[in-house]
């Protein structure tokens, strides 16, 4: 009876090991969930900096929707169908790819990308077919111009420093140079606005 009474106490005590065990996976998985779908933020030493990383994301999509226009084949496919699905793909994955090194996450740049950015696009092109507008602009716009349509169009979305609010602007986090506090805006001189105001910097 002893025997048996350790026995079951044995294989109680490993059961609730291993659904410890557990519940402290499903709490992580949660966690890092809660993570992904919080707006990331992103520290930058300088204005400068933060400048530097969107100009980097810019021009590479730019080229990247210059390389999809210039290609033939997609320009030939693009008469009837607007956007072609090779250049969705590869327009929104160059904006993700950029999304992830700026938050090094997974899930929001994926969202972002493909389910805000490139759904909006579509949207312009279904209209303008939606229109009958599409066909007079494909054989009268240039590839160049069509190409600056596109890219105006993303990163008025992301953030063409034109209105707010966009995409991007909540992301970056700087250190004010004055008074060393965390802070969303500094101006020219890596300055908050407090520090702006109280200063006159
Ligand atoms: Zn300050």
């Amino acid at each position: 009876m002893e025997r048996l009474a350790i026995c079951s106490k044995l294989f109680y005590d490993r059961d609730v090991i291993e659904k410890h065990k557990k519940i402290l996976e499903l709490e992580k998985q949660i966690d890092n969930l809660k993570n992904e779908l919080k707006e990331p933020r992103s520290f930058f030493h300088s204005r400068d900096q933060w400048d530097f990383f969107k100009q980097v994301m810019y021009d590479d999509i730019k080229e990247t929707i210059e390389r999809c226009i210039f290609n033939d084949h997609e320009y030939d496919h693009m008469e009837w169908i607007g956007l072609t699905p090779i250049q969705e793909i590869q327009i929104g994955g160059c904006i993700e790819k950029h999304l992830v090194r700026l938050t090094e996450q997974k899930i929001w740049p994926d969202r972002i990308a493909h389910d805000v950015i490139m759904y909006s696009l579509k949207a312009m092109f279904e209209s303008l077919h939606s229109t009958n507008q599409w066909m007079y602009i494909y054989h009268t716009m240039s590839r160049s111009e069509l190409a600056d349509m596109i890219y105006k169009h993303i990163t008025w979305l992301l953030d063409d420093e034109t209105h707010s609010p966009n995409i991007l602007e909540k992301i970056p986090i700087f250190e004010c140079k004055q008074c060393q506090e965390e802070t969303d805006f500094i101006n020219e001189k890596d300055i908050c606005v407090v520090c702006e105001y109280e200063n006159g910097i």
